[in-house]
């Protein structure tokens, strides 16, 4: 029987894959912005599960319904329908604005759901002869690890060894409206969509210029591309809104949310879109198993109620101009620290060293010694996400680990 917080992680190391890097931190027991570990030292959580916890780790309403839900029904299939699942669909497709939901679990499946889509709607509405439509892609992109979606990524340790690749994608730079535009002339008549992070987060929160958005979606628009945001990680009031296309009054026309959606209490991910394209896909195109289970489908209105009830986007906003003031103000004065960046509270802070330096891990290291869990994008970049029901003075808190660690590297 494990006891100490080595044994656990030894355990992990011994019998696990080794496809992660944790830091050496084993967690027991979370409420709110605040985890515990296995010793009882409480931290102030500032990833949420890279943004999936913005409701804070064992939201009651979003417990008591996953629970109840657990204790009732907890999977049927599609082969049937559940009576958790209409009604579900019928509340996330208002909330969103938009006609349909196709249920999946996790991110990188709606992901992959969301590129089916947009082939299929090229093929069959559009007219692109089967096999030749291009998806344009972003430099630096995450959307996830399945075998297609690694084709499509520029992250070397990502995809070196998985292929043969998937083919029919085209790799712009991000935030580049001329590069968009250039792309689809070049391919004019062949292009099924333009699949984009709002705000690129594993790529070490980089946030496009205003205006990049909905110039995106009006090029898509001239010229037949469908405008498909990844919301994964932006989705669910992380960055002041809803959604983070909401801050350019952007509707895309495939929708893509996971991680928040369910709180992180549950895998749950959904593709939004419209009859005219989701009526593309028709019985046993697609699917999976676990999609649109009745716990999932109790656990994500519960997420979503939460999230508004709680004015959890409005927090964000607030809390995030907070955040980043007091950061930027540090920085200002500071050799170590070269820049804060984000918007509501999805933010990263930019270390003066090289992207494969261990300084951003090592400053992580000693927050958490401090009491706040983050953690590094690249070797010069930390991101901190802290749950979005976090309290003014545990914002603060966090702000003093942080500054106070930073000043220890200042040498
Ligand atoms: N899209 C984006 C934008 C993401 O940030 C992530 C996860 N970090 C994913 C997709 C993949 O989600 P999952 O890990 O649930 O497959």
């Amino acid at each position: 029987q494990p006891t100490t917080q080595q044994d656990y992680i030894n355990l992990e190391d011994r019998y696990g894959a080794h496809n992660y890097h944790p830091l050496p931190v084993v967690l027991a027991r979370g409420q709110g912005a605040k985890v515990w570990d296995t010793d009882g030292k409480e931290y102030l959580d500032f990833l949420s599960a890279y943004s999936a916890v913005n409701q804070g780790h064992c939201h009651p309403k979003i417990v008591g319904a996953m629970v109840e839900q657990a204790q009732t029904l907890t999977l049927t299939s599609r082969a049937f329908y559940n009576d958790k699942l209409g009604p579900y669909e019928e509340f996330v497709t208002r909330y969103f604005g938009f006609d349909k939901v196709l249920p999946m679990n996790t991110g990188a499946e709606a992901v992959e759901t969301a590129l089916k889509l947009a082939r299929k709607y090229a093929y069959e509405v559009k007219g692109i002869p089967e096999n030749e439509a291009l998806i344009i892609v972003c430099e630096n992109n995450f959307h996830g690890r399945t075998t297609t979606i690694i084709s499509f990524s520029n992250d070397e340790n990502a995809r070196r060894s998985f292929g043969p690749y998937t083919g029919g994608f085209l790799r712009i730079p991000y935030d580049d409206l001329g590069a968009l535009e250039a792309a689809l002339n070049a391919h004019a008549g062949r292009v099924a969509g333009f699949l984009v992070e709002p705000i690129q987060g594993e790529a070490g929160v980089y946030v496009p210029q205003e205006g990049y958005l909905s110039g995106a979606k009006a090029l898509c628009e001239q010229h037949g591309a469908l405008f498909i945001a990844d919301e994964v990680q932006t989705g669910i009031a992380r960055t002041g809104k809803r959604l983070a296309v909401d801050h350019e009054n952007v509707k895309p026309d495939i929708l893509i949310l996971g991680k928040a959606l369910s709180g992180g209490a549950y895998p749950v991910s959904a593709v939004l879109a419209d009859d005219a394209v989701m009526n593309v896909i028709r019985p046993g195109q697609h699917g999976s198993t676990f999609g649109g289970n009745p716990v999932a489908g109790a656990v994500a209105v519960a997420a979503l109620t939460v999230a508004e009830d709680e004015g959890l986007a409005e927090r964000a906003e607030a809390l995030g101009q907070k955040f980043r003031s007091a950061l930027s103000e540090y920085v200002a004065q500071s050799r170590v620290a070269k820049l804060v960046r984000g918007k509501g509270l999805l933010n990263a802070v930019v270390i003066n060293d090289h992207e494969d330096s261990d300084t951003a891990w090592n400053i992580c290291l000693k927050m958490a010694e401090r009491g706040l869990l983050a953690k590094p994008t690249h070797g010069n970049i930390i991101r901190f996400a802290p749950p979005l029901v976090i309290s003014e003075a545990d914002l603060e808190r966090g702000i003093r680990i942080i500054t106070d660690t930073l000043r220890e590297f200042e040498g």
